[in-house]
């Protein structure tokens, strides 16, 4: 058993002020990068030891990419930053009297606190859906469901009962957002490209994509526009879009809409909304719509020293452009980790912080090969094949590091011109459904 000095987490004391970050995602990196490491020490905690480009999470999820390539480890990133600390743990809660933070393997003390925790897959309180949906949120989730579908056509290729191998061809992804759209598109594309090659046996006009969404078009946070050149481009790839629709129920094999209509299916893919990782010992005045208020310079409403950035924030009426807070997207993220790191120099210095603005550069999203959509500043709105070349650009450019940049573009280059998709690896144990025993084995040593 390891020892740990439970008081300080092995973080050297300090004269200087210590920054303490929960999450090293867009926003937590951002913050770190931008401290002066003469003025602060910074202490970084994160539950997983790499920092993630969520944006290209669904590629991994349909075997356009590794995990690696999209993940940096944060170790690495920050390898040359002087008094910076990274502890792989995960944050229990906060104590804003002691101005302590508490962790499952000890506590430390800050002078500031920055909550970079983001947000965890939203499922508005149906046990049942979150029991048997994937979810895409975590590069776990990703792995996950990669392996799901691979094991469909696995099963579907050897099963003689035609029922069963209809419902391991149905695809239902509820939430007609960016992430449901792209990977709606991204398995129309499997199945147009990939799959016929691998199982050849299979009839692949039997397979279905469903679509659910909510609200009457799918992108909601996009241009009106944007949202019916979208919905163009999924039924040109024979995706069944369902609007002003939603889930009522789902047992793992058959999902059942509000409408009253089933589809038996063995994959539910869920990209109906988040809610933000909250962290224990904020006051409940504190949270509104699972999000941490925060005034115009992202401190926490009531609380002093402890600020939230990113997904997890919620900036009402603090931003004039935007009096209902900020999208839940990567921008937000990155630019209030940079004017929070600015406005820390200005408390060390006695000065006055700026409140935050947010920026919008505009935003994108993909269905396919030549098909995707983007709204830019200016009113501007494109679509097909020159926002499809603006996605490419965009995503490399915020990749962080040049290894990944290297081997997406690399990877991007070699499908574009094979058509194929290089990690259809199933990396998961493989089980039958009707395999009782082995069933028994996992559910035993928790590998389900
Ligand atoms: C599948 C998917 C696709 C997306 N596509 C886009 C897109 O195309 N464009 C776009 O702009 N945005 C996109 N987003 C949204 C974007 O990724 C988020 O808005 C952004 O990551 C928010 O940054 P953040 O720093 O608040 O949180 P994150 O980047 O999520 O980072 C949070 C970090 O906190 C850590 N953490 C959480 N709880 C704890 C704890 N208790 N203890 C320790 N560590 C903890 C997590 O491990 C994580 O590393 C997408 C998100 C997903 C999931």
């Amino acid at each position: 058993m390891l020892e740990f000095d439970k008081l300080s987490l092995n973080v050297p004391t300090t004269t200087k002020k210590r920054v303490v970050i929960i999450g090293g995602g867009f926003g937590g990196v951002n913050v770190a990068k931008n401290l002066d490491s003469r003025d602060f020490q910074v202490v970084l905690f994160d539950k997983q030891n790499y920092h993630a480009f969520w944006p290209l999470l669904y590629q991994v999820a349909t075997a356009g990419l590794e995990p690696d390539s999209i993940a940096e480890p944060l170790r690495k990133l920050f390898g040359n930053k002087a008094d910076f600390h990274f502890r792989l743990v995960r944050v229990t809660g906060v104590n804003p009297v002691e101005k302590s933070v508490k962790t499952l393997i000890g506590d430390l003390h800050y002078d500031y606190l920055v909550i970079a925790a983001g947000s965890k897959s939203n499922f508005f309180g149906n046990k049942e859906i979150q029991k048997y949906a994937f979810p895409l949120k975590q590069m776990t989730d990703a792995l996950n469901l990669r392996s799901q579908l691979l094991q469909c056509f696995e099963q579907a290729s050897i099963t003689r009962d035609p029922e069963i191998q209809q419902s391991l061809l149905n695809f239902v992804i509820v939430g007609g957002g960016p992430t449901g759209v792209e990977m709606a598109g991204s398995i129309a594309e499997m199945r147009k490209h990939v799959l016929p090659n691998d199982y050849p046996g299979l009839d692949f006009s039997k397979m279905n994509i469903y679509l659910v969404e909510g609200l009457d078009r799918v992108l909601p946070p996009m241009d009106p526009e944007s949202s019916k050149t979208t919905h163009g481009y999924l039924e040109e790839l024979g995706i069944e879009i369902k609007l002003k629709t939603l889930v009522d129920t789902y047992d793992g094999e058959t999902v059942v809409l509000k409408t009253g209509e089933q589809i038996k299916s063995q994959t539910l893919i869920w990209a109906a909304g988040v809610t933000g990782s909250m962290i224990d010992g904020i006051p409940a005045e504190s949270i509104e719509r699972g999000r941490i208020l925060v005034n115009e310079f992202n401190e926490v409403q009531g609380l002093t020293n402890i600020f939230a950035i990113g997904d997890i924030a919620y900036m009402k009426g603090g931003d004039p452009a935007f009096p209902n807070g900020h999208p839940g997207v990567a921008q937000p993220a990155i630019q209030q980790g940079e004017r929070l790191a600015k406005n820390f120099g200005q408390l060390v210095r006695n000065r006055d912080m700026q409140p935050f603005r947010y920026f919008n550069k505009g935003n994108l999203a993909i269905v396919g090969r030549n098909r995707a959509v983007a709204d830019l500043p200016g009113g501007v709105h494109l679509g097909g094949f020159l926002a499809w070349v603006t996605w490419l650009f965009v995503h490399i450019f915020y990749l962080i590091g040049f290894r990944s940049k290297l081997v997406v573009l690399s990877n991007w280059i070699y499908r574009f011109f094979t058509y194929q998709r290089g990690t259809r690896l199933i990396i998961r144990p493989f089980v039958r459904k009707d395999d009782k025993v082995a069933q028994e084995f996992l559910v035993k040593n928790e590998m389900v």
